[in-house]
């Protein structure tokens, strides 16, 4: 007998002629979540089963599989040979000491020689000679998983834990992800990941106007995301010289608009790069200013990359409380100045023209700005 986790994958079987690309995948994904800790990854048809590990780190490894995507439901099992007997002991052990219980089979082998029904009542009663417990089949206190595989081995275990779901990262191509050091954008890197989409990071910042402590912050959101996303690197890119610009000589309201418009142009230089094939940001709509239909044109209108936002149709409390789940939101609330606020205006323009906008933005060279920005272009591994 044998202690093994027991990976059911999500959505994958939807993929038709995709499939066994996405099992590929989906195993590499669980080996790279599982980095570290020894152990033995087995694709079985429609499982994927870990084993071989040692027992002080099963809570470890339900916790890192508990975040990677494509995992429909996970548990710990007891793998035996296929006879009666073993079943039955493995079954033992998962069985209450008391209360009421149901054993219940599925056959991945089909030529097994007793049907589920069959091996229902066997295991049942012989659990029943042993402890005094009542057998009840529709409201069970505990359940008795037997699930014959086709190589000879059966599983039996107590429970389903929930998986995280999706499909797994990698699968929907790349993104570039603009992060800052807010409460949205790390919930909408969690999403997009969510849809097999791997995520880059981008962080823009305004050094000396912001400092280390900002940087650290963006890092320490990066690294609470990466058992998710599995991406251990985040680019950054200063700022401070393009606000300073945008702040001397054009129109105050437009202070955001603009430096939004450059963050977009030299994302979508960065995200070339990277072969990321679109931009991805924590907007809302109608959250802040900037937040508007038009707002959002304006920046789209600088860049040919299609940009996702998750979050377009999430109130703050709803990101909130998935920010929680995810971890980030305690991280995301500690103050440090992100380089948006160093120039904000009074009044930003809430609804600001395109040609209002252009018109402005022409008192800038705005090339050798991107440019100069891409020199100071940072990639921190962590
Ligand atoms: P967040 O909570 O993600 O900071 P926010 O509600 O504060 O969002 P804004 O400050 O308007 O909204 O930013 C909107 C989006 O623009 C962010 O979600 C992020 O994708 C991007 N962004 C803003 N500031 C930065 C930055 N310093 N570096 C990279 N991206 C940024
Ligand atoms: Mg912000």
């Amino acid at each position: 007998m044998e202690k093994v986790i027991v990976i059911r994958y999500a959505e994958i079987h939807l993929k038709g002629k995709n499939r066994g690309y996405f099992e590929r995948l989906f195993g590499v994904n669980l080996e790279r979540a599982l980095k570290g800790i020894r152990h033995e990854l087995h694709r079985t048809s429609g499982r994927y089963l870990v084993a071989g590990y040692p027992e002080e780190m099963e809570e470890e490894i339900f916790t890192r599989i508990s975040r990677v995507f494509g995992v429909h439901s996970y548990s710990a099992a007891y793998r035996v040979p296929n006879d009666v007997e073993s079943i039955v002991e493995a079954a033992l052990l998962v069985a209450p000491e008391e209360g009421t219980f149901k054993v219940e089979t599925h056959r991945a082998d089909k030529r097994y020689p007793l049907t589920s029904m069959q091996l229902n009542a066997l295991v049942g009663a012989r659990i029943l000679e042993k402890r005094r417990l009542k057998v009840d089949v529709h409201a069970p206190q505990r359940t008795v998983y037997l699930d014959v595989r086709e190589n000879g081995t059966a599983l039996i275990f107590g429970a389903f834990e929930e998986g995280a779901g999706g499909m797994p990262v990698g699968s929907a191509g790349k993104g570039l992800l603009l992060i800052s050091g807010g409460i949205d954008s790390p919930v909408a890197a969690h999403m997009i990941a969510k849809r097999g989409m791997s995520v880059k990071y981008l962080h823009f910042h305004s050094y000396p106007y912001t400092n280390d402590g900002a940087k650290e912050k963006v890092v320490d959101l990066c690294r609470t995301l990466a058992p998710y996303t599995g991406t251990r690197v985040l680019q950054t890119v200063s700022v401070t010289h393009i606000q300073e610009e945008i702040h001397k000589k054009c129109a105050p309201e437009l202070n955001v608009t603009l430096l939004r418009r450059f963050m977009f142009r030299i994302a979508e230089r960065v995200a070339r790069h990277e072969s990321a094939k679109c931009l991805i940001t924590g907007e809302s709509l109608g959250q802040v200013a900037s937040q508007t239909i038009e707002g959002m044109t304006s920046s789209n209108a600088v860049v040919t990359l299609p940009v996702l936002r998750p979050l377009v149709g999430f109130d703050k409390d709803e990101i909130i409380i998935r920010a929680k789940k995810i971890g980030t939101y305690d991280i995301s609330v500690l103050p440090f100045e992100d380089c948006c606020t160093v120039f904000l205006p009074d009044f930003p323009a809430i609804k600001p023209k395109l040609s209002f906008i252009e018109e402005e933005e022409a008192k800038l060279d705005v090339e050798a700005l991107t440019k100069e920005a891409m020199q100071t272009l940072e990639r921190i591994e962590f």
